[in-house]
């Protein structure tokens, strides 16, 4: 939801991101994080937005490009956790 300009802790529109950067270091006033996957003898990795309330403070993380997302479900050291 943060990813649409709304907290979902305090429902305020105070929603900022800190861009996902190529290469080294971070971009003036962002964090910035990545995953690594690593799928068979290939290593990936997928950049991250972060996205901070500027209201209540809470943070979320997401993947920056969705298309990222399928490499997952094929890489080592990432456990599919299955719902209770
Ligand atoms: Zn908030």
């Amino acid at each position: 939801m943060m990813h649409q300009g709304v907290c979902p802790n305090c429902q305020a529109a105070e929603v900022y991101r800190g861009q996902a950067t190529e290469g080294e270091g971070l971009s003036a006033g962002s964090f910035n994080a990545v995953v690594e996957v690593l799928a068979g003898r290939h290593p990936r990795t997928l950049r991250v937005d972060t996205y901070v309330c500027a209201r209540c403070g809470h943070i979320e993380l997401r993947i920056a490009d969705p298309h990222d997302l399928d490499q997952l479900a094929h890489a080592d050291g990432w456990e599919h956790i299955q719902p209770l």
